[in-house]
């Protein structure tokens, strides 16, 4: 890589590269079609410090491998995985066969045919799988090289073992310790203090972001630990065969009214 020629490798380019690398981890990503160079290709079967895939989880689409843009629009997924809001869309509708882009369908494809995948994406079914999260962009960030914050705390995403939420209904995501104080701040200014007037309903916490009221037991924790993203995750299988139960239901209901009108129109031209 040119290093005789004085080239300094910039934080921006072992990101990019990382990003790649865990794009193709995640075998989520298509290759746009571009010719790879020897280095990417050796790239890919590079193992990655755990510290640079914390963070080059919360940069790019865990989907596309693109850089995550607040201006563009981040969704997370049940699981607390952040995508770009376009590429998520589109990846669903594609799922349910509407044409969007040629890219989009070769995308999706590229995704289908990569097996042994860590970031699956067969969780993602439709638009209610996703949710959309407002993400504070680090001062020193770049559209090439995002960062993001706690805007209550400034903890930096991905840079430590600091954990964070995405709040419910707002979409900002905070620390986890900023998400606490909101909620033991409302606990002593609210009911919760055991005296005062009876029957007073408990003051939700509100988002140290935007001030909207949140509920703490639907915060969504966003790259959380292993166990996290399971209790996530069994219950995402949950909802989903509630899902399938309802649609089958509903599919039974319709099959039956339409064997009835045959019969009654068959009996009547009889
Ligand atoms: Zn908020």
């Amino acid at each position: 890589m040119g290093l005789d020629g004085g080239t300094v490798i910039s934080r921006t380019d072992v990101l990019r590269g990382a990003s790649w690398d865990l794009a193709q981890a995640d075998a989520s990503t298509s290759t746009r079609g571009g010719q790879l160079s020897s280095h990417r290709r050796h790239g890919a079967s590079r193992a990655l410090p755990p510290s640079v895939v914390r963070e080059t989880r919360w940069r790019v689409c865990a989907l596309s491998g693109a850089p995550l843009s607040p201006a563009r629009g981040v969704v997370a997924c049940a699981l607390g995985r952040l995508y770009d809001r376009e590429t998520a869309l589109t990846h669903v509708l594609t799922r349910h066969g509407v044409f969007t882009s040629e890219e989009a369908t070769y995308a999706y494809a590229n995704r289908l045919n990569s097996s042994g995948a860590i970031g699956d994406a067969s969780h993602l079914r439709a638009r209610s799988d996703f949710f959309e999260v407002r993400l504070a962009r680090a001062a020193d960030a770049t559209e090439e090289t995002p960062e993001f914050e706690c805007p209550a705390t400034g903890a930096r995403c991905g840079r430590s073992a600091v954990a964070f939420v995405a709040l419910r209904p707002c979409g900002h995501v905070v620390s986890e310790k900023a998400a606490r104080e909101a909620a033991k701040a409302a606990a002593v200014g609210g009911g919760g203090g055991g005296g005062g007037e009876s029957e007073s309903p408990p003051t939700p916490p509100t988002c140290p972001a935007c001030e909207v009221p949140f509920d703490p037991a639907h915060s969504l924790p966003i790259h959380g630990t292993e166990a996290q993203v399971e209790k996530l995750r069994d219950a995402m299988d949950r909802r989903h065969a509630a899902e399938d139960d309802a649609k089958a239901r509903r599919k039974g209901r319709r099959e039956a009214k339409r064997r009835k009108r045959t019969t009654e129109s068959e009996s009547a031209c009889g």
